[in-house]
């Protein structure tokens, strides 16, 4: 399990340098292609929510614990949200200028990457086929993420190889949270179905709120198309899953 456990780690890490690639594929290249990834990320996240963590969390059946764990999921992603997107507006000369806090931005990114790192380690302790489905569904959203994060300390200002060094070492953070999900993981009995729904929670939340707007942007009947497939595909690849357990 640590194995599996720290190669999951080590690849979502990596996805932090994917904005290295961006350097030389067109915009209009690359927005198509991160379309089709966003909606196959949505259908592995909610497929993983849907298939393989919820069993998990409904084993002792569906207590308070486990609706507070998954409320918790929706709220502290929400925060983070905000933190990321952390602006500071001066009203002059009649136009408006905003600064974000890049710093902000890049703590708001560590947390993101630790409670991640809580998620993957918890995944794991329950079992390596959630470990391996919820290993799939963060890695997918990471990418749309990861290269969000990495345009915004371009915004701010970084340079490239900066903002490529920061956002790979705010990454490393998954690690420590994975680290101290398996210490405390010993010590508190009954830790993972808890792990799992704030997993659960957090998302339907990322997918909801997140990725599924992400689509709306404007309306193409192809682009449509393309996007349902690959929610489909999403969902599709999760419940294959299902066959290896
Ligand atoms: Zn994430
Ligand atoms: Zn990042």
């Amino acid at each position: 399990m640590y194995l599996e456990l720290f190669l999951a780690l080590a690849l979502i890490s990596l996805i932090s340098l994917l904005g290295i690639l961006t350097i030389n594929i067109s915009e209009k290249t690359l927005k198509k292609w991160i379309e089709a990834l966003v909606a196959f990320a949505i259908g592995a996240l909610i497929g993983d929510v849907f298939i393989h963590l919820l069993p998990e969390i409904s084993q002792n059946g569906i207590t308070p614990e486990i609706s507070f764990s998954i409320l918790g999921g929706i709220i502290i992603f929400f925060i983070l949200e905000k933190v990321i997107q952390w602006k500071h507006c001066h009203h002059l000369d009649h136009k408006d200028t905003c600064h974000r806090f890049t710093y902000m931005s890049l703590f708001g990114d560590m947390m993101h990457n630790f409670i991640d790192g809580v998620i993957l380690a918890g995944a794991f302790m329950a079992g390596p086929l959630i470990g391996f489905s919820t290993t799939i569904a963060v890695a997918l959203h990471e990418i749309p993420q990861e290269l969000g994060d990495y345009a915004v300390l371009i915004k701010g200002g970084f340079t490239k190889k900066r903002a490529l060094i920061y956002n790979f070492f705010s990454s490393l953070t998954s690690f420590v949270g994975a680290l101290l999900t398996l210490i405390f993981g010993t010590m508190i009995e009954g830790l993972t179905p808890l792990l799992m729904a704030f997993a659960a929670g957090s998302f339907l939340y990322i997918a909801g709120t997140d990725l599924f707007p992400e689509l709306h942007k404007e309306f193409d009947l192809k682009q449509a198309i393309i996007q349902l497939i690959f929610i489909l595909l999403g969902i599709g690849v999760m419940s294959l899953l299902l066959l290896i357990e």
